[in-house]
Parts: C-alpha cells; structure tokens; sequence
C-alpha cells in the first residue's frame, strides 16, 4: 500500500526543472553538455540589488514580517505595476509571495472548489494544469495553434465555458512559445470573461521582456469591470535575474487575497526578509540593467529563430517576447537512429540530449507534441554551439 495521497499521485514531476537536473548532473561528471532547458537568466543580480540584501542583514532585517509582504514591498510592487501596466492598487490588493509559482499556487487552492474547471490555452506552462489538479479542479485545456500565433482565439474560449468554470489563465507573453496579445486580443477575452464572471488569472511574468517594441498590455488595465476578475501575477526572477530570491506577487480582488493571506499563514508565512528588501530595491531602484538584460536576449533571440529556421525540417515562430524558441520539429518524427524511431518530442529529446549533448524542453510537456523548447537565457557562444550540434543530429538522422 502507497502512503501517497490520491491528490499528489495525479501529479507529475516539473519537466523543465527536470530537464535542468539532469543537465546539470552530466555537467557536474564531466560532460560537455549544452543547456536550453532552464527557463531562468544567466545574468548576475544586479550589483545595487545584491547591495540591498546585504543591508537588509547588516541592519537586522532578519526576522519574521507580514505575512503578505511588508507595507514598503507592497508599496514597491505598487508603484511598479502603476508605471507598468497602469493600473493602481492599494496594499490590501496585493500579496507577495515566495516566487511566482507560490503565487499561482495559492491562487487556485484559494479559489478552486471540488470539480471547478479552469481553461488554460495550450501551449502552457507546466506547471498550471498540475496546479489546478492539487487544488481539486479540472484543466480544460485549449489547444492553441501556429497558425493562429500560438493565441487563444475568441470562439474557442466561448466554447469551452460551462457552469463551472471558474476561471481563465492567459500568460503573455508566453512560456513556451513566446507569443504574447496584443491589447485588441485582450478586450476580445476580457470580454467573455466580463460576460460569464470568470476569474482571469493574467501570468504578466515576462511583462518587461518583449522585442521589436511589441507593447505588452496587462489584462487588469482594459477597463474596471475585468481590473475585477483580474489576478495579476509576476514577480522578481525574470525581470531582474533573481530566480533564487524567491519573490513573486499578485494583486487583484481584496477577498482574494485575503484568502491567499490565510493559506500562507498556514503554510510559508512570509517570504523571506532579506529578498523583501532586495526585491524593493528591484522594483523601484534603477531600471537600466533589467533594460540592459533584454538587448541581449532579442540579439539571441533574433540568431535562434533565424538559425533554427535555417535548418531543413525545422520551421520556428518569432517570439514576441519572453526567453524562449519554440520550434516545429515533428518533421524528423518517424526516423530513426541505431534501431530506435523518434516518435515524439519526448523521443526527439532524448535523442537531442544522448547523441547531441543538447538539453532541450519536450513540446510534449507544454500540451504541443511536434515542438520542443529552447531556452535562451544563456550565452551566445553556447547557443551557437547547441544549435551547430542540433543541426548536425537532425542531419544524421
Ligand atoms: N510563470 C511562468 C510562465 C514561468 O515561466 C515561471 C518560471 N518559473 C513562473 C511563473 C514562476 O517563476 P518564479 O516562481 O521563479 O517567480
Ligand atoms: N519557469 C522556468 C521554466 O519554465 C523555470 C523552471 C520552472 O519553474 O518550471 O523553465
């Protein structure tokens, strides 16, 4: 007999933190492997971030605080959305939490009851669906495609509406493609969203990360009525490299967040102090290396998808934003190599990952069999490398 509760065992592990283990693992014993798994920057913290943290400890800044966040983090957060996403919140609308994902988590245990119904757009983040399990709800999902930019489409949304859905998550731009809505996207599903009263949770993580002055729009500011049903989720780690700190945050319906509140002071209390203050200094200190961190990956960017595209078979999208390349690769499905056909993406990984030394995403895993992800939040002499030995083991198959 399994000790595992029913609940857990629904679950799957997260692939890419998966991926990125065993990455690292055959790193660690000597193996030149070159990884698009994580989606996290390789860029260090800034200094004057780092230099915030470190006051934070020197002035004793070390103990317990809200559990929602201090009053001057909730102030930073503020300040920070208003200019932004331009909409305006007041303290008791906002909760910081121990990362984005924290967030997101406590969003759905807070709303979810036995049953509820959550639409998500495929290709998604991984962790959603697996979210909305542990809370005891159904992932509808939508399956999204190229064609239409990787976007969910109006119709489709409209469609999948039943007595009890709950809730909507949009993330633009997007993990994993890239894709982001432009704001005549938005008003089309904040739209549906007004008319059937659902929640939309509006995953703004790479809001600052967008290319070719593509202007990314916040769900919350299309209006009073969606501002309403809007939980806005972002965070620290991708915008300012600070995926270890653990800072994220949402704000949105007071009720809400309150019962966030409750959950977390039943479970983390708050997150911890010192990236409070560091997180502060991120969020309202000097801009410009958060700017400097997104000319580099639309220089990436631009080499990724033109050279991905370059290679016979494959086709990729153009991201608007975000870190990611998101290419079509189910051309080679069906080929073999030493006796063993590539099926999936899953497949395609592994072959990618043993024959190449190249750590890439299965699409698989985003609810996109046919595609596999590239992170490129690493150095271009490394992307340069993985994509020569992609294009090398997709040739020899
Ligand atoms: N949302 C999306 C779409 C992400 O890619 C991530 C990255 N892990 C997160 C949320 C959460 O990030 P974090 O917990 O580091 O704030
Ligand atoms: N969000 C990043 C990714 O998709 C980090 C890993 C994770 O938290 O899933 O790779």
């Amino acid at each position: 007999m399994s000790f595992i509760s029913e609940r857990v065992k629904q679950i799957k592990p997260s692939a890419t933190l998966a991926i990125t283990a065993k990455a690292k693992a055959m790193k660690a014993s000597g193996i030149d492997i070159v990884s698009f798994g994580a989606g996290e920057p390789d860029f260090d913290t800034p200094d004057n971030i780092k230099e915030a943290a470190h006051n934070a400890i020197r002035s004793g800044f070390t103990k317990y605080t809200a559990v929602g966040g201090t009053d001057e983090l909730k102030e930073a957060i503020a300040a920070r959305m208003k200019e932004d996403c331009h909409v305006e919140y007041a303290l008791n609308n906002i909760i910081a939490s121990c990362g984005g994902k924290h967030s997101l988590y406590n969003i759905f245990q807070a709303i979810i009851n036995p049953g509820d119904e959550v639409i998500i757009p495929s290709p998604y983040w991984v962790s959603y669906p697996d979210m909305v399990l542990l809370a005891g709800g159904k992932p509808v999902i939508v399956d999204c495609h190229e064609e239409t930019g990787f976007k969910m489409q109006p119709h489709q949304l409209s469609s999948l509406i039943t007595e009890k859905t709950k809730a909507i998550v949009i993330n633009s731009p997007s993990n994993p493609t890239g894709a982001a809505y432009t704001e005549d996207d938005l008003k089309a599903l904040a739209e549906i969203a007004v008319n059937n009263n659902l929640l939309v949770i509006s995953d703004e993580i790479y809001n600052r990360i967008s290319y070719n002055n593509f202007k990314v729009v916040s769900m919350a500011s299309l209006g009073e009525e969606i501002r309403k049903l809007t939980l806005v989720v972002n965070g620290v780690s991708k915008t300012y490299s600070m995926t270890g700190w653990r800072i994220g945050y949402v704000a949105g319906d007071e009720e809400i967040v309150k019962a966030m509140n409750k959950i977390q002071a039943q479970s983390t209390s708050n997150p911890t102090s010192i990236s409070q203050a560091a997180a502060i200094e991120a969020l309202i200190g000097p801009q410009a290396p958060a700017e400097e961190m997104v000319s580099h990956f639309e220089k990436r960017k631009d080499y990724i998808v033109q050279e991905l595209n370059a290679i016979n078979g494959v086709t990729c999208f153009d991201p608007q934003g975000a870190f990611y390349a998101f290419p079509n690769v189910s051309s080679y499905f069906g080929k073999s190599h030493g006796g063993d056909e590539i099926k999936n993406s899953a497949d395609m990984t592994r072959y990618l990952l043993e024959e190449a030394k190249v750590a890439v995403v299965p699409g698989g895993e985003f609810g996109a069999e046919g595609y596999i992800r590239l992170s490129y939040a690493t150095s271009m002499e490394n992307i340069e490398k993985g994509l020569k030995r992609i294009k090398e083991a997709l040739a020899s198959l």
